[in-house]
This record gives structure tokens, sequence and C-alpha cells, in this order.
């Protein structure tokens, strides 16, 4: 048992939240989990709360799996810790890495392993770098993302990013990043059909590849369907058009898996949704159901042949990149998505069924769209349904507060409000996040007044 007002009062006094304003926070004190089973998650005062998001779009297999305790403990007692520094390796490591290449497509045979989505994607920076100086063309430093992407919190996943509040704070960013637009049909290309607005955002590569020289140009990096952006899913245009940018200017293609990958669109990961092939793919969150931190770079043969015949060392690795503990619980989660067909679950049962009622919600008052993608899905929050007007800044926040008071989980990103529920979720639970999301726009219409 917990004393929860003595946790929430020492919370306030010691904790700094992530992306979280404290002040605010602290006004009220933070709602306290306890502990969770399959799609939902406990607090301490009782309630019981649909978790439409997965924790962070990470707990793909769901909560309170034995088996991932049972591969923790295990691996615990028997070899918590080592490194791979040391020509040195442990089975963990060496199983998972074995399985990942296995289920990545087959240009991509090696992994490196890291502690996080966030540095997974600074490895990427390295190793993009690190392959052109092999390559002989060290001037290619310069690494294109997008508008509104998400890769991470360290300095360079926030470069790489396209939050603006993130360069603002804590800037400079790093140098030689460059940003386009987000292929956002709903918020930036309305007026137009939405496969010739796909063209146009992807054109915006080739565009900027011009201005800067292709000479000087690395790569690319995009999230498959952009997540913490607001569920971005671009139309069928985007990616094919891209995928020929990248080809035709030999520049490197980095898809960002770290929420694609591990099903959450019905694949393995999310490039092969939509037929692209990567260079390299960061991965996390869903490699390990988010039980246990660890993340990784998957390297294609482009990369990783020069690397390794002609790199020597690579000056880059973690005290955890790889760590048995970590890697035994994600070779264990990967085995069960395996064994009970989860992916097949999401692809034939789940996400047909959740695209057909989410669209329903189309109909609310408040929403001027509902799109969804595999086991991905959004609203956007209008304040008028036929001139799609938007709300002033802060109704997403408020309509996420009312969400937990109704007992579902879902996430604003400023007017957008996403889900990203465990792959595991049944019709019958589908019908309940439903249920639970139209309660809260409807709690949310009537606070508003509407
Ligand atoms: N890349 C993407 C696409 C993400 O969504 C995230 C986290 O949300 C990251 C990278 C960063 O991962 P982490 O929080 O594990 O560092």
């Amino acid at each position: 048992t917990h004393n929860t007002s003595e946790l929430r009062r020492e919370d306030s006094r010691h904790h700094l939240h992530p992306f979280t304003d404290t002040k605010e926070l602290n006004e009220k004190g933070c709602r306290i989990i306890t502990k969770a089973d399959g799609i939902y998650i406990y607090d301490a005062d009782g309630h019981k709360i649909l978790d439409a998001m997965a924790g962070l779009w990470c707990v793909n297999i769901g909560y309170g799996r034995q088996e991932l305790v049972d591969a923790a403990a295990g691996q615990m007692q028997e070899l918590p810790y080592y490194n791979n520094f040391f020509k040195t390796a442990h089975p963990p490591a060496i199983k998972l890495a074995k399985k990942l290449t296995e289920l990545a497509p087959d240009h991509i045979n090696h992994v490196f392993f890291t502690g996080s989505g966030s540095e997974s994607n600074d490895t990427v920076v390295r190793m993009v770098r690190r392959y052109w100086q092999l390559q002989g063309k060290p001037e290619k430093t310069v690494i294109i993302g997008r508008q509104n992407g998400y890769h991470g919190s360290t300095v360079a996943g926030a470069s790489l990013g396209g939050m603006a509040p993130m360069h603002q704070q804590g800037g400079p960013m790093l140098p030689d990043i460059e940003h386009i637009a987000q292929p956002y049909w709903f918020g930036e290309g309305r007026e137009m059909d939405p496969q010739e607005f796909g063209l146009l955002a992807a054109s915006s590569l080739e565009k900027k590849i011009q201005q800067l020289g292709v000479e000087r140009v690395a790569a690319f990096i995009a999230e498959p369907v952009q997540g913490a952006g607001g569920v971005i899913i671009p139309p069928a245009s985007y990616w094919p058009e891209i995928q020929r940018i990248c080809d035709q200017h030999g520049i490197l293609l980095i898809a960002d898996e770290v929420i694609c990958g591990f099903g959450r669109l019905g694949r393995w990961f999310g490039s092969q949704h939509f037929d692209i092939k990567p260079d390299l793919m960061p991965i996390a969150k869903g490699l390990s159901s988010g039980y246990l931190p660890i993340g990784g770079v998957l390297v294609g043969d482009r990369v990783a042949d020069l690397l390794i015949d002609e790199g020597g060392e690579f000056y880059h690795g973690f005290t955890y990149s790889g760590h048995p503990s970590c890697a035994a619980v994600a070779l264990r989660n990967i085995e069960l998505l395996e064994q009970e067909r989860v992916l097949e679950h999401v692809r034939d049962i789940a996400a047909p069924y959740f695209a057909r009622r989410w669209a329903e919600l189309a109909s609310h008052p408040l929403v001027g769209e509902a799109r969804s993608l595999g086991l991905l899905g959004a609203l956007e929050l209008v304040a008028d349904k036929v001139t799609l007007s938007r709300f002033e800044p802060g109704i997403g926040g408020l309509c996420r507060d009312i969400c937990f008071e109704t007992g579902i989980v879902m996430r604003s990103v400023g007017e957008t409000m996403v889900v990203s529920p465990p792959l595991v979720i049944t019709e019958e639970e589908i019908d309940q996040l439903i249920s639970l999301a139209r309660a809260s726009l409807d709690a949310t219409a009537r606070r508003l007044g509407i």
C-alpha cells in the first residue's frame, strides 16, 4: 500500500518530470500509477484507466506478461550485465542481433545496440557522417529531417527532430541539420488533392537538396508515420517519391522505426508497410514492449560493409549497448509477438476494426478529422466543423486531462488527440476505447459550453 498524499508531496518537492510544466503540475500534484494489466493501468486512488497510448507508444505486448518477468529474472541471475566492448559478447545480444536481422528486410544484416531511441538517433548521426568520411566525401555532413518530426531528446535527437520549442530551449542545436515540410494533409494541404499534396511535400526534399547542393547532403531521416508530431499519416504518393529522390541523389535514407517498428502498422517495421528500403533504421520502444530500456540501429549492407571493411574501430558505444537483461526481455517479447501471431491480429482483426470504429468519431461536433493506420489514431479537434477552424491553444491539453478523468489515456499534440493502444487489444476493448474517447469528447464539449 502507498501513502498517496505523501508520495504526491515528495514528487512535487523533488521530481522534475519530462515534458512537463512543473509549476502547473505541482498545483494539483501528479497521478500516481501503481500497477497495470493487459491494456489497463491503475492509479493509487483506485481508478482503472484504459491505456490507449500503450505507455509512450511502447507496450506493444500489453502489461503484466509473466514471460517477460521470467526472462528478466532468469538473465539477471545468470549474467545481469556485461559489455560488448572487449571483443566479448553474450548470448542474449547475439541471439537478439540474429533475430532482428531475420525480421528486417533482406538488405539489413547488422544491428548496433543502444539504450533508447534517442541514443539510436545519436548513433545514426555519427554513423552517417562516418560512412561519408569513409566514402572519401567528408563534406557530406548535412542530415535533412522534417518539421514536427520527433527523434528524441538528446542534443542530436532534438536537432534532428523538428519541434520548435525543443530547438528554442537550450539551443543552439547541432549544425548541419535541415528540415523540410511534413506531409500533414489536414493541417497544411486541405485545399489540395491528398495524393498531389503528398508529392508536393516529398518534392520539398528535392528542393532542399538542390538548395544545399547534393555534395553536402548525407541523409534524410523521417518516421514512416510521424508519431509524436500528431500521427501524421502520409498520402500513398509520399514515400515512393521520397525513396526515388534519395536513390536518385545517392543519399542515405533513415527510417526512424522507434514507434512504427514491432507491429504498430501490422508489419515488423513501418517501412515494410510503405515498401521503402532504408539504409538505417533506429529502433527502441516496442522492441522490448517497454519492459526494459533497449534500442538499436539496424544497419543496411551499404553502410555496414563499408564500416566493417574500411572503418577500423568505430569510436562509439554505450555501457548498456546490448545489455543482456534488456536483450533477453526483447528476445522473449519478439518470441511472444510471433507465437501469439500478434502482427496477424493487428493486420487482420484489430486494425481494420479500429479503423472502422475510430472513423465514427468523425461525426462528433469537436472532430474535424479522424484518421488511423494500423493501431495509430488521431482526432483533429476543431472549433467549427464546417469551416474546420481550430481552437485557441490549450484545448488539446484540456481534452487530455478530461480523458484521464473519464478513464482513458489519450495524448494531445496541440489540438490533435492521438492514440497508440497495445497491439493485443481485442475488438471488445476497442469498443471500450471508442466509448471512452466519445465520452471524453462529450465532456470536453460540455466544459467548453458547446
Ligand atoms: N524516435 C521516435 C520516432 C520516437 O517517437 C521517440 C520517442 O518517442 C524517440 C525516437 C526517442 O526515443 P527515447 O525516448 O527512447 O529516447
